[in-house]
């Protein structure tokens, strides 16, 4: 999809210089030259934008299921009380680590697996301004360096997150190539910019439904105030309005696309201290 993206800009962009050298259109030329580039520009940085490389957005429930997925870490000092916190609320949930971390903090893959949640892939040196551009082998370098500390840590992932949801022309083809889907949210949190805990579950409960895969974050880099508090409190809300945190099952075609353009994922099953990220 991505070869049919860019071609058809390059198309565009030599059809408005034909029109500017034969003709007087030049407002037609000027949609033709730019018009395809916002249309790749959406599907690169806007994490809901499907054509470049489709990521799950949500899933099929059973009931009042959400999918918790929490970024950015192993984090040596939040994700044991996170692990705690999950524990507390009979909650599952899926860590997308980042491989730099993991090389810090082996252990805690080992810790997050063994109580039964889901270690997913989330790059190996988070490059959020820079992923977009990232050439082939580079992004071939942030995938199989993370798949090569997880090895060793002892967890094979199955999913992955793009940092901050943004693509990469060369994406879609390398997840496939190396048994990854592509994974992306229903509810941004906000937890990155929240002041407060507070504001991150109003967030996070104003637009939470069945189905839903809510992003969270851990580590140094939140705010303060937010930092494993607010991941507590959403806990606290979701378990009183009768949410229950699942792992959705994986699938051998994960990634279906509906008429209205968006991606699900189905159909789900809730595994139980899921040990689909353990190499066994
Ligand atoms: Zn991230």
């Amino acid at each position: 999809m991505a070869r049919v993206l860019l071609f058809s800009d390059l198309v565009g962009k030599i059809v408005a210089v034909l029109l500017w050298s034969f003709t007087s259109r030049d407002a037609l030329g000027f949609v033709l030259f730019f018009g395809p580039d916002l249309f790749v520009l959406y599907h690169l940085f806007v994490p809901s934008g499907q054509w470049l490389c489709p990521a799950i957005t949500e899933f099929e429930p059973k009931g009042k299921e959400v999918w918790l997925t929490i970024d950015d870490g192993p984090d040596a000092e939040d994700t044991p009380r996170i692990l705690d916190l999950l524990d507390e609320h009979g909650a599952r949930a899926t860590f997308f680590v980042v491989g730099e971390r993991v090389a810090r903090w082996p252990h805690l893959i080992g810790e997050i697996v063994r109580r039964g949640h889901e270690v997913a892939h989330h790059t190996h040196t988070h490059p959020a301004g820079s992923f977009w551009c990232a050439s082939r082998a580079r992004l071939a370098r942030e995938l199989d360096d993370t798949l090569a500390v997880l090895r060793t840590a002892g967890a094979r992932p199955r999913r992955f997150r793009p940092p901050v949801g943004i693509k990469n022309f060369f994406l879609a083809t390398a997840l496939e190539k190396r048994g990854l889907e592509c994974v992306g949210w229903t509810v941004r949190s906000g937890d990155w910019l929240a002041k407060r805990a507070e504001d991150v579950v109003e967030n996070v409960m104003t637009r939470v439904r069945p189905g839903a895969i809510v992003l969270m974050h851990e580590g140094a880099n939140l705010p303060r105030a937010v930092r494993v508090r607010a991941i507590s409190l959403v806990l606290r809300s979701l378990t009183d309005r009768g949410f229950r945190c699942v792992i959705p099952a994986f699938t051998q075609t994960p990634a279906v696309v509906r008429e209205d353009g968006r991606t699900k994922l189905e159909p789900t099953t809730l595994p139980i201290g899921n040990s689909a990220s353990i190499v066994r």
